[in-house]
């Protein structure tokens, strides 16, 4: 089953990296806590597999050139497996207590989707991807928001995701073959919590490139992972809670590329980055004032810098195809 694979740099294509840091079994079982048993039977290693973050020599980018994932690499994805947990999924998420819990995630994506709409020329018959929906949590703004049609994309999902859907009660269509909406038309693509994940991220963007309308808006987070500045952290480090910022190093992320190097990627296939102030009505975790206060002080600041092409910590991205 030891589903691995090799890959050059995502962005140049070069097979020349120097390595960074190493994840070990050890580190992802004593460090991380991950389970021992899922990182065995899931992701198919033993106690002597590892992986490395290396740096392209070429262009800098910081990437895991070699993915060992098992079962949850995402090439030719065996979405049957993983049938019942994604039904078990939904049905636990789509519960009216749960949803009160995910209040703040949810105003979150009400921002985003805020940010996109007021830089959108088109104002109806609105079609929304959701490349990448997991749990189709933007189905849930539909009609807050007069989406005429959404669609949740995701590899993972099993071939009766429609009949998942419909039970649970979510509101948009269910896609798992990309073959399949290629040719399709949307107004607005939002692609979060993804990018990082992906064997291919210049094949995914160039899909999101083919299917965005004329006028329309990708939005794309890309978490800020600076390797270079929290290595040494990483190498002493003990434990690693949710809560400290080396929590985003765990290999389910394979690409850690720095906001520049996101931007030529995109730029690369054809999208143009937006720049303007955006505004948020919660920060991701909690609705504390100053929190919210926070982050908008820190997206004006960045929409400054953005404007002489400075990417400082940049996480959101926002393009329009690039007219050449
Ligand atoms: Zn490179």
């Amino acid at each position: 089953m030891i589903k691995s694979y090799k890959r050059n740099c995502i962005l140049c294509g070069s097979d020349q990296a120097d390595k960074i840091f190493n994840f070990t079994f050890n580190f992802i079982t004593k460090v991380r806590k991950q389970d021992p048993k899922d990182l065995k039977e899931k992701f198919g290693w033993d106690e002597e597999s590892n992986n490395w973050i290396v740096k392209c020599n070429k262009c800098d980018c910081t990437y895991v050139n070699e993915i060992l994932k098992g079962n949850v690499l995402d090439i030719e994805y065996e979405t049957e497996i993983y049938k019942d947990s994604v039904e078990e999924e939904f049905k636990k998420f789509f519960t009216k207590e749960n949803l009160k819990k995910q209040i703040n995630t949810q105003k979150y994506n009400e921002s985003i989707l805020r940010n996109i709409l007021n830089n959108l020329k088109k104002k109806d018959k609105i079609k929304l991807l959701d490349y990448g929906s997991g749990q189709a949590e933007f189905s849930l703004l539909k009609e807050q928001f007069n989406i005429d049609e959404i669609t949740s994309y995701d590899p993972r999902y099993p071939n009766n995701t429609t009949e998942i859907f419909n039970k649970c009660g979510v509101n948009s269509k269910a896609a798992n073959n990309l073959k399949e909406i290629l040719s399709e038309k949307f107004d607005i693509i939002i692609c979060q919590s993804v990018i990082e994940h992906v064997t291919d991220p210049s094949y995914e963007i160039s899909c999101m490139k083919k299917m965005l309308n004329e006028n329309g808006i990708i939005y794309i987070n890309n978490p800020y992972m600076n390797i270079e500045k929290d290595l040494k952290n990483l190498l002493t480090v003990k434990e690693i809670t949710k809560k400290d910022h080396i929590s985003c190093y765990h290999i389910s992320h394979v690409n850690y590329m720095m906001p520049n190097i996101f931007i030529k990627l995109c730029k690369k296939n054809d999208l143009q980055l937006i720049n303007f102030w955006q505004t948020y009505s919660t920060a991701s975790k909690t609705n504390n004032f100053f929190q919210v206060l926070k982050i908008n002080f820190n997206s004006f600041i960045h929409f400054i810098l953005n404007s002489f092409g400075i990417y400082y910590k940049k996480q959101h991205f926002f393009f329009k195809l690039d007219k050449i």
